[in-house]
């Protein structure tokens, strides 16, 4: 930030363009604006008990986590506490390492984090991975909070949530799924008949992606007032090549970052286009490892159940 402000930048705080200042304004007073406010509207979960309480979305978690650690005060009702709870963590990605991660340093009393796709296989097979590779090949990873201590589940289904009889979750109810190619080569899920079953939670923590930016605010100002054009997933529209690279519909306006690209499917540099880096991280502060970094995989493997 100092280099920044060294270098001619000035930051302003606390102001949600769109809602605290409209984005005309900017638009008025600049000859460009760059849209970089990210993809933050988490994908959630519309199953019965989705409602009860010690469910949240895992950035809800971080968030206040990542204040509270360098001495940032967050109300006790804002914190959302792992302390002694069966943490189950809903999604298998960074979101969801981050959610492990906090979990293990807040002493949760066990971790588990569930996801839907197969086991990746333990090495890239480049054939497979197309067409990302070499971006982002698919393949088994294991993060540093993965390994301080969790249990680690595949081809998991949640189809409800149980309370205690106070409306807080207890816990999360679920299926087993298999993935075969259809006719046409693409992947179906199934489930598979007989293996409902249920893990303990406390606390569940929704780490499944974000859909797209959020379109309250700035963006809604911008499609009504400019025509601002999104893509068919809902992400701001603006090519990387060419003379009017990064521009939106809208001359003057720019788009980078996961507002324009959307949330990246694994870690990656991203410099290019100039991002901030990481958000959500937890703070670093002694752990007490209380469980193992496991793969429960019985029948399952990559390739789906068998
Ligand atoms: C939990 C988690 C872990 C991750 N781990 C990794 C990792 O290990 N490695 C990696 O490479 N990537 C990781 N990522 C992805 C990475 O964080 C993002 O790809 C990157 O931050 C995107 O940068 P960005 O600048 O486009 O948007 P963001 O970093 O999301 O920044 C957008 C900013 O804009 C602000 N904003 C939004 N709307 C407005 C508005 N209307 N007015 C004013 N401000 C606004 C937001 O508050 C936010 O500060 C992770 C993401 C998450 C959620």
């Amino acid at each position: 930030m100092a280099q920044m402000r060294a270098e001619g930048v000035e930051f302003h705080t606390h102001c949600h363009i769109g809602v605290d200042l409209p984005v005309a304004k900017l638009m008025a007073d600049y000859d460009a604006v760059v849209l970089s406010g990210g993809s933050e509207k988490p994908r959630d979960l519309d199953v019965p008990g989705r409602s009860y309480a010690g469910i949240h979305f895992a950035m809800d978690f971080l968030r206040a986590n990542s204040k509270r650690v360098p001495g940032v005060a967050v109300p006790d009702e804002d914190f959302i506490s792992a302390q002694g709870k069966h943490v189950v963590v809903i999604g298998g990605g960074d979101t969801g390492s981050d959610g492990i991660g906090t979990s293990n340093r807040h002493g949760a009393k066990s971790i588990t984090q569930i996801e839907i796709l197969d086991k990746p296989p333990a090495k890239e097979d480049k054939g497979l991975t197309w067409p990302n590779w070499p971006n982002w090949p698919n393949k088994l990873r294991t993060s540093t909070s993965q390994e301080e201590g969790c249990e680690r589940h595949c081809n998991v289904l949640t189809k409800s949530f149980e309370h205690d009889g106070d409306g807080n979750v207890s816990a999360l109810n679920y299926v087993l799924v298999r993935w075969d190619k259809d006719e046409q080569g693409r992947w179906q899920m199934s489930e598979v008949p007989g293996s409902e079953a249920s893990f303990k939670a406390d606390l569940v923590l929704l780490a499944m992606g974000f859909v797209h930016p959020v379109h309250e605010g700035m963006l809604a100002e911008l499609k009504e007032q400019k025509g601002l054009a999104l893509d068919p997933r809902g992400n701001v529209q603006g090519s990387t090549e060419g003379p009017a690279a990064y521009q939106t519909s809208i001359p003057g306006v720019f788009a980078a970052g996961d507002m324009r690209r959307a949330h990246p499917p694994g870690n990656r540099a991203q410099e290019s286009e100039g991002d901030s880096g990481c958000r959500g991280g937890y703070g670093v502060a002694p752990v007490s490892l209380s469980h193992q970094a496991t793969w429960v995989e019985g029948w399952h493997e990559p390739g789906g159940i068998h």
